[in-house]
């Protein structure tokens, strides 16, 4: 099972950098939330854990320790450039480590086959002090995907496709530097079937589950009502995230309760 930690960089109070009207933390999460389903969903032997899973505050430490603590193979990191520029680079670190040859040939892949796919200038294979290339104990590399402060490509981040075609590019990338084998179309229906669901709340009155609903949309997050019966019962469950990835509705459970809201996985099968 190969590990791939993605981070979508910045979040919350940091928006990462601005321009015409628009915020690289959430360009960094939907290209981060697309590329975790891609993977599970098509690579066999896979898993994968999201440091983010929303617009909230991770420290640069707590990125770092999530991935360590997790024993991933692999730190992917996703920004959205700024400062007058056209096209891709990428960053290894750039001390002397022990897997820095293992590390140099992965982003390789992955650079070559993200320029190659999207049709991107190539501003090069780059290397810089980070703290996420740094501090990560695995092989890891950060992703500056086109400038936002550019007219023309700010105008496609915009765009649903374009996203899609960004972690599309990163998906195949590290599909090829792992060595991923796809799945069959027809292969695991009921792993693909099922949805972790996080609860935050259960109410008996459908009202109380409406105003717990409000208050999580003040915090950011969209939630949903769903009715469960147990022994006669009717319960109106909060559902705030609904997940096929277990780690990562695991991350949403966790980002909530830091919040105060206590919340419980449930898991959903169509
Ligand atoms: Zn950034």
């Amino acid at each position: 099972m190969v590990k791939i930690f993605i981070d979508p960089g910045h979040g919350g109070n940091d928006p990462g950098a601005t321009a015409y009207g628009l915020n690289e933390k959430d360009i960094n999460l939907n290209i981060a939330l697309k590329l975790d389903r891609l993977l599970t969903q098509s690579y066999k032997e896979v898993s994968t854990r999201l440091a983010r899973t929303s617009d909230t505050t991770v420290t640069l430490d707590e990125r770092t320790n999530m991935a360590n603590a997790w024993g991933a193979d692999y730190y992917l990191s996703i920004h959205i450039n700024a400062g007058g520029g056209v096209g891709f680079e990428s960053y290894i670190w750039n001390g002397s480590f022990s897997n820095k040859r293992k590390t140099e040939s992965l982003r390789t892949n992955i650079h070559e086959e993200i320029v190659e796919n999207v049709g991107w200038r190539d501003r090069g294979k780059k290397e810089a002090n980070f703290h996420v290339l740094r501090e990560s104990s695995m092989p890891a590399v950060l992703t500056e995907n086109g400038f936002i402060d550019n007219r023309n490509e700010a105008n496609e981040m915009r765009e649903s496709n374009w996203i899609e075609h960004i972690a599309e590019a990163h998906a195949s990338g590290i599909a090829k530097a792992f060595n991923l084998v796809r799945k069959a179309e027809t292969e695991d229906p009921q792993e693909t079937n099922t949805f972790y669901r996080v609860v935050t709340g259960s109410f008996k009155l459908e009202n109380n589950a409406r105003q717990r609903r409000y208050v999580l949309r003040d915090q950011g997050y969209n939630s949903f009502i769903v009715e469960f019966t147990h022994d006669g019962t009717t319960y109106h469950r909060v559902v705030t995230g609904s997940f096929q990835n277990k780690s990562n509705a695991e991350v949403r459970q966790k980002e909530l309760e830091r919040i105060g809201f206590e919340s419980f996985l449930a898991t959903f099968t169509l």
